[in-house]
C-alpha cells in the first residue's frame, strides 16, 4: 500500500511539473474560469536556464566541466532527447557536437531539417564520468527540467534518441528494438523512439531502421525525404 501511495506522488509530482513547465502555474478552483487572466503564466527557455543555475542535485555536478542545457529552435516542432554529454559537448556545453552529432546532423538533413530549426536536449545535462551510463538517481534529479523544456516549447513530436531516453520518456523498461519505430503519445505530444547516433556509428547496418523511423516523422511534420 506504502509502495501504491509513493507511486501516486511521485507519479503527480511529474504531472504537476510537467504543468508548470507549460505555464501553469496553478489550477482553476471551482466557481473560478481556468482562462481568468493571470490563470497562467508563460515561462521561457531562459527562464528554465535559470532555474537550473549552478545545478548541484545529483553528484555528476562533481565531475562536470559544463552543464549541456539544449540548443535550438524554441518553437520547434521537432524536439530530439539524448542520453546525456559525451566528452565533446561537456567541453563546448552543446549537445550533440561529436561524431554522434555529426551524424545527426546528416540525419536531420535527409528530412530536409535544418539542425537550426529543431530543438535537442538530454535526458541528463551534465556529462557522467567516463561515459558511463546514467544512473536512476541522476536520471530523477534532471528529469523535470527536461519536462520543463518540453512544456515550453510543446514539439509536435519527440524523437527520443536511444534506450535511456526512450525507457525514461515512456516510463516503461521495454527494450529500444521492440520501442523504436513506434508512435506513442506523452501528454498529447507524439513520441517516436529510434536508435542513438552513437549506436549507429558502431553498427552501421542499423541505418535503415532510423531512416524508417524518420521517414516515418517526416511524413508526420509534412516533409520532404532524401536518403541518409
Ligand atoms: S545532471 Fe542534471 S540534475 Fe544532475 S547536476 Fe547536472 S543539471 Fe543538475
Amino acid at each position: 500500500m506504502d509502495e501504491y501511495i509513493n507511486e501516486l506522488i511521485s507519479d503527480l509530482k511529474t504531472y504537476l511539473e510537467y504543468l508548470k513547465g507549460m505555464g501553469i502555474v496553478s489550477l482553476p478552483t471551482s466557481g473560478r474560469k481556468a482562462d481568468e487572466p493571470g490563470q497562467s503564466t508563460m515561462i521561457t527557455l531562459e527562464e528554465v536556464r535559470k532555474e537550473l543555475g549552478d545545478c548541484k542535485r545529483c553528484k555528476l555536478h562533481r565531475t562536470r566541466r559544463t552543464i549541456v542545457f539544449g540548443e535550438g529552435n524554441e518553437k520547434a516542432t521537432l524536439m530530439l532527447v539524448g542520453e546525456g554529454p559525451g566528452y565533446d559537448e561537456d567541453v563546448q556545453g552543446k549537445p550533440f557536437v561529436g561524431k554522434a552529432g555529426q551524424l545527426l546532423t546528416k540525419i536531420l538533413q535527409s528530412i530536409n531539417l535544418p539542425r537550426e530549426e529543431v530543438y535537442i536536449a538530454n535526458i541528463i545535462k551534465c556529462r557522467p564520468p567516463q561515459n558511463r551510463n546514467p544512473e536512476t538517481d541522476e536520471i530523477q534529479s534532471c528529469h523535470p527540467f527536461l519536462m520543463k523544456q518540453i512544456g515550453v516549447i510543446q514539439p509536435k513530436i519527440i524523437c527520443a534518441l536511444g534506450t535511456f531516453s526512450a525507457q525514461t520518456l515512456l516510463k516503461t523498461d521495454t527494450k529500444i528494438t521492440a520501442l523504436r519505430g513506434k508512435l506513442f503519445d506523452l501528454e498529447g505530444i507524439k513520441v517516436i523512439p529510434t536508435y542513438h547516433p552513437a549506436f549507429l556509428l558502431r553498427n552501421p547496418d542499423k541505418k535503415r531502421e532510423v531512416w524508417e523511423d524518420m521517414k516515418k516523422i517526416a511524413e508526420l511534420l509534412g516533409l520532404g525525404t532524401s536518403s541518409i
